[in-house]
């Protein structure tokens, strides 16, 4: 255990360090050229992109597809998805030609120990997420030097100081659009004819898993809808301070269905 946490401990240092100083050289850049500095230069071949083809994720994927399609995706199917969300992944797949999708999912086993009735998220849903989000995340991004997200300032919450590029859990975590307003993402969404979650017309802003996904009201914030009344914000993907340790696990390619 004290070597496991030594290492951790390492990792932790070692990714700051790297953040720090990706911070100073490209910390200024915008979006598309931040991506392009990581996916062709620093990380290349070496970096993913965890997208939860939700309601926006859209407009980061078609700027990465601009600079390489074939940059891997890590789709986390947690087998509570809407099965909108699953079809619009490979809707969007194919409409930016994205050739590199990978499907990471919790282990069954793991799953049915935890969670056998499927009522976790409404009993403990820390542990729902952890198990079926959090651990099948780690394993499918734990190949990867650093890993891209598209997570944005005006989400609120842990979000509000968010910086393009951090160092967080012991990775180096990119986040091209985090200054990025709403009007910026749904604009190029529009300018693009982007295709849009289908959800996102039912008043859906943030979309996760179907039972801890409501829509939202007028003057409601978009993630008002997640786990709505429970007090959680975020399901700990993002804020793991000792990230589990399982055995790194490439996430399966998926072609998408037609
Ligand atoms: S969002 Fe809900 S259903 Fe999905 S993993 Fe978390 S608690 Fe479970």
């Amino acid at each position: 255990m004290a070597e496991l946490n030594d290492w951790r401990h390492r990792r932790s240092v070692r990714a700051r360090a790297r953040a720090a100083e990706l911070a100073a050289a490209y910390g200024h850049l915008e979006a598309s050229d931040l991506l392009r500095v990581m996916i062709e230069d620093e990380f290349a071949g070496d970096i993913a992109i965890a997208s939860s083809f939700g309601a926006e994720a859209v407009a980061l994927l078609a700027l990465a597809a601009e600079i390489d399609p074939a940059v891997p995706v890590i789709f986390l199917d947690t087998g509570k998805l809407f099965p909108e969300t699953v079809a619009y992944r490979d809707t969007v797949a194919e409409h930016l030609g994205l050739t590199n999708v990978r499907i990471a999912r919790p282990d069954i086993l793991e799953v049915a120990a935890a969670d056998t009735p499927g009522d976790l998220w409404q009993k403990q849903p820390d542990a729902c997420c952890f198990v079926r989000k959090v651990v099948p995340l780690v394993q499918a991004v734990t190949p990867y030097g650093a890993w891209i997200t598209g997570r944005k300032r005006y989400q609120g919450g842990l979000r509000d100081a968010l910086k393009p590029i951090e160092a967080s859990d012991g990775w180096v975590k990119i986040n091209p659009l985090a200054t990025w307003t709403k009007q910026d993402v749904f604009g190029l969404i529009a300018r693009r004819g982007l295709p849009r979650h289908p959800l996102l017309a039912q008043g859906y802003l943030s979309i996760g898993c179907a039972p801890c996904t409501r829509p939202v009201e007028a003057l409601e914030d978009e993630r008002d809808g997640r786990w709505a009344g429970t007090g959680k914000v975020e399901c700990g993907i993002h804020t793991l301070e000792s990230p589990p340790e399982p055995p790194a696990r490439e996430a399966a390619p998926v072609a998408p269905s037609r």
